[in-house]
């Protein structure tokens, strides 16, 4: 039987404010969209962290025996300067400063996603669609939201009409907003605007002479709203109606927000059955940020290039100090935190080695069904990973104990005891043993080293040592071979 049958998730969903049960639209399918990022510079560690929350999740679902639809898109346009409907494009300013073609600034920053993603273990989403692989299904969606009347058409740009949305709607549903305070709020439209109201947004924008990124469409060569892209690819992948939708708070309004209107207005049904938000990755006392300066690459915490840390990390001790957070809990970053993370990273991974080399005993002296129910209890409550890693150490005791012969378990319960613990750290919490691969490293090293001895050997025609050097490593596991290029080794 499928663990999702005996594992039931309580999840918190932003749109009701509340933790609820999890049951996906389909039974045993769960469809998930996650908002990807805007490929004009490199994504900082706050960015990781959010696609890292969410990654953790596709994992949980996996391991429970969902088949998960993961697509998590790429910005590649239409994401102007101030998230707002003015200024210019992101990645066509980034291409302009840098005197390149903006499709050369996306393929650059997309290729360092790519990069900085896998170095931290996350999986690949099952579809990443682009912005503007997409332009026909967004004029689609605009063409039917104009037909319901709850879009206008000015100057070859098309604006989403959230006063008369609001009518029938509630436009602020997610961010607990309510219109009447948004109108109260915003400055007066400064003349300039063409919109009938501020709080409307773009849904087509009218290219300017110089706005280099255009398509064609019914009212003008332009560009699609930011908001929209996000509606027409996850509506596209799965469906009208999906389970999950996530992305960083800070998405929450407007972009969320336009995401519902839009959909909603489309295809006349609240498209996200649970809304999930990350919480922000701080620094500095302030919310790590591009913009602002305030950041750190994820790539300088490995190298150490840079002056926030005291040393370089592995990625994955990052990784484990980013799940030591709850997903909706804010999370500090600094230099004894992660020193702080690697400690218990490196503990835990002593004891998932040396696990693998404890003997059963006649009879169990602890419960091991009860201490693997109560990880998944940390997860199944709303993917509670600070409380898995507190289940996982309280594991490590057990293996403690075992190791001085304190404590013994029987065959079964054995192989249940290593085989929760592998589950969860490796396929849940995502986490790379860097203790093995640095031992393999020198094993590589010490077996170079004995090669060289004994092609010395050889050149000094002393076979008796030369052969003893082959058969001692033959009987470590360790095979030589020689060829034209010279000696190459296997390890069994
Ligand atoms: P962007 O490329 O700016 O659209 O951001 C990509 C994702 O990173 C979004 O889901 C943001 O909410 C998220 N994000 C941005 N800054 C932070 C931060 N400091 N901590 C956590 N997530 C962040
Ligand atoms: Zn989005």
């Amino acid at each position: 039987m499928e663990l999702y049958k005996q594992q039931k998730i309580k999840v918190y969903n932003s749109l009701t404010n509340s933790k609820e049960d999890f049951i996906p639209l389909n039974e045993g399918y769960v469809g998930m969209y996650v908002c990807g990022p805007t490929v004009y510079s490199n994504v900082h560690l706050g960015n990781v962290r959010t696609f890292l929350s969410f990654d953790l999740i596709f994992r949980y679902l996996k391991h429970l025996g969902y088949k998960v639809r993961y697509v998590r898109n790429i910005t590649d346009a239409g994401h102007l300067e101030n998230d707002a409907d003015e200024g210019e494009d992101r990645i066509s300013k980034k291409a302009r400063l840098e005197e390149l073609e903006p499709m050369e600034v996306v393929q650059q920053y997309t290729v360092d996603f790519h990069k900085v993603l896998d170095e931290f273990n996350l999986l690949p989403p099952s579809i990443e669609p682009t912005a503007t692989g997409h332009i026909i299904e967004q004029i689609n969606i605009i063409k039917e939201i104009l037909n319901k009347g709850l879009a206008y058409e000015i100057n070859g740009s098309v604006y989403f009409d959230v006063l008369k949305y609001n009518e029938k709607e509630h436009y602020g549903i997610l961010s607990g907003r309510n219109i009447e305070d948004a109108i109260h709020n915003t400055r007066e439209l400064d003349g300039q605007s063409e919109k009938r109201n501020p709080q409307d947004f773009a849904l087509w924008k009218k290219a300017q002479p110089e706005h280099i990124m255009r398509w064609p469409s019914p009212w003008s060569d332009g560009f699609p709203g930011w908001h929209l892209e996000c509606t027409a690819m996850s509506t596209k992948y799965l469906g009208e109606q999906f389970d999950i939708h996530g992305g960083g708070m800070d998405l929450k309004f407007p972009h969320h927000e336009c995401e519902i209107a839009q959909a909603k207005s489309c295809y006349e049904v609240s498209p996200v059955k649970y809304w999930l938000h990350g919480n922000m990755l701080i620094l500095n006392g302030r919310k790590m940020a591009k913009s602002t300066g305030n950041y750190i690459l994820p790539l300088e915490i490995i190298s150490g290039n840079n002056t926030i840390l005291s040393k370089p990390f592995p990625a994955t001790v990052a990784r484990f100090f980013m799940l030591q957070a709850h997903y909706r809990s804010v999370l500090d970053f600094s230099s004894d935190a992660l020193e702080g993370a690697e400690k218990g990273y490196y503990r835990l991974m002593s004891a998932v080695g040396s696990l693998q080399n404890i003997n059963a005993g006649s009879q169990s002296s602890f419960d091991v069904t009860v201490w693997r129910q109560s990880c998944y209890d940390a997860m199944n409550d709303d993917f509670n990973s600070p409380v898995l890693i507190a289940q996982l150490f309280e594991g490590v005791k057990y293996v403690n104990q075992l190791l001085e012969n304190k404590a013994s378990l029987t065959e079964e319960d054995l192989a249940i005891f290593k085989e929760t613990f592998n589950a969860f750290v490796f396929d849940v919490l995502g986490l790379v043993d860097v203790t093995s691969k640095d031992n393999s490293d020198k094993l590589g090293k010490v077996v170079e080293m004995l090669i060289d001895m004994r092609n010395e050997a050889r050149a000094n025609k002393n076979w008796a040592l030369s052969d003893k050097i082959r058969d001692k490593l033959a009987a470590v596991g360790v095979q030589l071979k020689d060829g034209k290029e010279g000696t190459t080794f296997s390890v069994n």
